[in-house]
């Protein structure tokens, strides 16, 4: 498929008068097509799959910045912590951990958002605000456990629904809980926890999204047209 280049113009500049930040997410995508995208002067992409995304980083830019925008396994961790620029999407205080392990070892910082279940579907991952709380404690309380991360927000999926009203109730959710949490971390005083991205919205309700209050907002079939079949 091609890349939409109008509309990819046409967002940019819709986003950047309302200071949201465009993550391409790029899965399944080629090189030439990330590399087209590239030219124009996008640097945020977004990949969902390991093996996928440390395959094609060798092939691009390296200031490309990627974003792991899909479930992370704690084994494969280590593939991609040499070069994430953001982690989004960690749903368990045992992946923080692993994270925050080769982080260590490569003697860096690496930015993750928690991602929040705003849905009633079963299916997708992310953890409820009793589990949100849960892991901030730790963070906030026991920074020196996780001295290579940095919270730096949310991230959350709603659903994929015509029913706007629902999807709006969803995003205002995570917005809520978005300003509550950034206001634990600040009081915290901690370092590695510091609320500046609420990363909501994708190709179908993006609009919504940033209406509600998201500043990052991952597109994709937007930009590249449908995508192929895996
Ligand atoms: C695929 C994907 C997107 C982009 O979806 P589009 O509908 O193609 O814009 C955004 N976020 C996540 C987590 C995804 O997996």
């Amino acid at each position: 498929m091609p890349v939409n280049e109008l509309k990819f113009r046409k967002i940019i500049t819709d986003l950047s008068a309302k200071n949201v930040e465009l993550v391409a997410v790029s899965k399944i995508q080629s090189v030439t097509d990330i590399k087209k995208l590239y030219e124009l002067g996008q640097r945020d992409f977004g990949e969902n799959y390991v093996q996928e995304l440390v395959e094609k980083q060798p092939l691009l830019p390296p200031d490309l910045r990627w974003h792991f925008i899909g479930h992370l396994q704690t084994n494969k961790v280590k593939k991609i912590a040499p070069f994430v620029y953001l982690i989004q999407g960690v749903d368990s205080m045992k992946l923080l951990l692993e994270i925050n392990k080769h982080a260590k070892k490569l003697n860096k910082t690496i930015r993750c958002l928690l991602q929040v279940h705003i849905t009633q579907e079963e299916t997708k991952f992310g953890l409820d605000e009793a589990e949100l709380e849960q892991i901030l404690a730790h963070v906030t309380k026991t920074p020196e456990k996780v001295s290579n991360i940095l919270i730096s927000g949310l991230m959350g999926m709603a659903s994929f629904s015509d029913d706007i009203d629902k999807v709006r109730r969803e995003m205002n959710y995570l917005k809520m809980l978005f300003d509550k949490y950034k206001s634990v971390c600040a009081d915290s005083n901690g370092h590695n926890c510091s609320f500046t991205t609420l990363s909501m919205g994708m190709s179908g309700d993006y609009k919504i999204a940033i209406q509600e209050g998201s500043n990052m907002v991952r597109i994709g079939s937007l930009l590249f047209g449908a995508r192929p079949a895996k």
